[in-house]
């Protein structure tokens, strides 16, 4: 095995390239190196696979996720297996980039008479997590009602595409005449029609049945992010591979942590005096309540930082941390006889404020601790 090429620098995007980014990129390559302008050229070649490569995994959200955190390694635990395409597999790719556009017939004339799959429609639904099942991943069985072949379907071989679910015809391209393939418009490439279809079964030969599809969500989804489930999503009319299941992850409001990336956010409140004294406070987290301790003399702003008690890192960079945010409540309401005895103390030199240099303003510590 040769060593591979970074993905990204394939198709000549950023690491932090969108999806339409990593998409344009790919078609304008694809199209650059494609065999049909480069006849012979087996450098373009080995560019045009490199690059259908590169897209079949950064277009995959997992795939890429896996990519970024593993590059290249092959085999071991875990490790990137990527692999070599043939063009079968990268034709049968453009469909999806190249959608209804003229690259469709364009493309589809270069290989000569191969099949195209068809593949049944994508699903997608969503999925509410807790801050807890995001912090540690969790296995969910999800409900999803799901088009299937339905029982007692017959069909019948479609005449005008002869059962293969393709015709020919010449098109004329700026490369020249060319023999182009397309879906066959009786069938929609089925190569069959329905011939007999019982109640309830739509005129592909589907019918909706509820499935139960037990999914793994790794720690540290995001809300928004998507997780796609190859081949769990709606089943080909006529044959075919089956759609993806898409799963959107929403997150749900934690009423006490907020998260700032892997990092939580807990807003305590203690009372001067506890401030002044010292105390022991439990605060909440996503593993549960934590017990800590607050110096005496602790100021108001203080964060304190409870390590690797944030979120785990979806990449598998280790976990964020929890911050508390220290505020020192100052009483709105005294009786006389509180105000009497802490007018007591107005003029004592400990109660003046005299910060030191360790007493770093709201804007030294936002520096450090997100800089
Ligand atoms: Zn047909």
């Amino acid at each position: 095995m040769s060593t591979k090429r970074d993905y990204y620098e394939i198709l000549g995007v950023s690491k932090t390239a969108t999806a339409d980014e990593i998409k344009k990129a790919y078609r304008k390559t694809a199209i650059q190196f494609h065999p049909d302008k480069n006849p012979g050229n087996k450098e373009a070649e080995e560019k045009f696979k490199e690059a259908a490569e590169a897209y079949e995994v950064l277009s995959d959200e997992n795939k890429r996720a896996q990519y970024d955190r593993f590059g290249h390694s092959k085999g071991g635990s875990g490790g990137f297996q990527g692999h070599d395409m043939n063009m079968e597999d990268i034709f049968s790719q453009f469909g999806d980039i190249f959608g209804g556009s003229g690259f469709e017939s364009f493309f589809g004339g270069g290989g000569g008479g191969r099949s195209r799959q068809r593949k049944g429609s994508n699903l997608r639904i969503k999925l509410k997590l807790t801050l807890e099942e995001i912090s540690h991943g969790v296995e969910k069985k999800l409900k999803v009602n799901r088009l299937i072949h339905a029982e007692g379907v017959t069909f019948k071989n479609c005449t005008t595409c002869n059962g293969q679910g393709q015709v020919r015809k010449v098109v004329n391209t700026m490369l020249g005449q060319m023999v182009s393939t397309t879906t066959c418009p009786a069938c929609n490439g089925a190569g069959q029609l329905i011939d007999k279809r019982p109640p309830g079964v739509d005129s592909s030969g589907l019918v909706s049945k509820e499935d139960l599809i037990s999914v793994k969500i790794p720690a540290g989804v995001a809300d928004g992010m998507q997780l796609s489930m190859s081949g769990k999503g709606n089943e080909a009319p006529g044959g075919g591979i089956p759609g993806d299941l898409l799963i959107v992850i929403e997150e749900i409001e934690d009423k006490e942590l907020k998260r700032d990336g892997n990092n939580l956010v807990y807003d305590l409140h203690i009372s001067f005096i506890d401030a002044a004294l010292g105390t022991s406070v439990e605060v909440p987290s996503v593993g549960g309540k934590v017990r800590l301790k607050i110096e005496p003399g602790t100021q108001s702003g203080k964060i304190l930082r409870l390590r690797g008690k944030g979120i785990k890192d979806i990449n598998g960079y280790g976990s964020g941390d929890q911050l508390i945010y220290v505020n020192v409540w100052t009483p709105k309401k005294l009786t006389s006889d509180e105000k009497a005895k802490l007018e007591a103390f107005r003029s004592s030199p400990n109660f003046q404020p005299h910060p030191d240099h360790n007493e770093k303003g709201f804007f030294e510590r936002m520096k450090e601790y997100f800089g």
